[in-house]
């Protein structure tokens, strides 16, 4: 399970870029998105459930979010 940092994982309801070197920002911050999800994939396909939180999330949520995950998983097996 990953708690992703609104701005470093450029979550789609906060994300924001600083105006000044925004074409080093846009790299930065799409070279961290290309990492999630190449991260999740390889997870995926080493048979790892991947759980990802935003920073903004309600934590009750994220756990309902969490235990779900882990009863189907459960269901599967
Ligand atoms: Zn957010």
């Amino acid at each position: 399970m990953f708690v992703d940092g609104c701005f470093w994982h450029s979550c789609p309801e906060h994300a924001t870029r600083p105006a000044a070197n925004d074409t080093w920002w846009a790299e930065k911050l799409a070279k961290n998105m290309a990492r999630d999800a190449a991260t999740n994939e390889h997870l995926q396909q080493a048979g790892w459930r991947v759980v990802r939180i935003w920073e903004h999330e309600d934590p009750s949520e994220a756990a309902n979010r969490i235990l779900k995950e882990v009863t189907r998983s459960r269901a599967e097996h």
